[in-house]
């Protein structure tokens, strides 16, 4: 697997360091809220695990799937819900779980869907924010790497469904893609 990584954008050690980092601030901001981290599947799986293990407050965790890549390269644009939430999120204060945000459909989406279902507060945190890829407007609270336009995989982020267990974040050789 590491043999088809071209470069590493963001090590292990550079991860728990912004998981860390983002703990500790959530944190202080929800002391006695109780807020309802919502993470996106399956991207966001690894980073709310290691946010949510920094932060010493009351919170409860849910698990959302929604879809617009269908694991390529390029965003389809219609987001589809695929799995829903098991939590009522009615007059609770929200944090999104996030892997990446791009052209923030995914996002936007989601807060709609929540606001729809009259939740109190709705805050962001993602792993990874590409801002100029934005076609909608979408801003995260909590951001533990801004990076360029680039595809990347690994630390959850997929290339058809593979790479999820990397333990880092980098880019595939050009090969990877020219083969498929
Ligand atoms: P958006 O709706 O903001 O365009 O994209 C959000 C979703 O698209 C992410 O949760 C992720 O699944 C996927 N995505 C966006 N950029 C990348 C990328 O660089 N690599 C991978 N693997 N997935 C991405």
């Amino acid at each position: 697997m590491d043999n088809d990584i071209e470069k590493t954008l963001y090590s292990a050690e550079d991860i728990k360091a912004a998981a860390h980092r983002l703990g500790m601030q959530i944190a202080e901001d929800y002391q006695d809220k109780r807020p309802i981290l919502i993470s996106v599947l399956k991207g966001a799986i690894l980073w709310t695990v290691d946010v949510m293990r920094e932060m010493d407050i009351m919170a409860e965790v849910d698990f959302i799937d929604v879809s617009s890549y269908h694991g390529g390269l390029a965003s389809v644009g219609e987001v589809q819900l695929i799995h829903d939430l098991s939590i009522d999120v009615a007059d609770r204060n929200i944090i999104i779980m996030e892997d990446i945000i791009d052209t923030g459909r995914t996002l936007q989406f989601l807060i709609d869907l929540l606001n729809e279902r009259h939740a109190k507060d709705i805050k962001v945190c993602t792993m990874l924010d590409k801002p100029e890829g934005r076609v909608v407007p979408a801003k995260a609270d909590y951001v533990g790497f801004q990076l360029p336009k680039e595809f990347v995989v690994g630390y959850g982020l997929d290339y058809k469904e593979f790479y999820r267990n990397l333990p880092y974040v980098g880019v595939l050789k050009p090969a990877i893609y020219e083969n498929d």
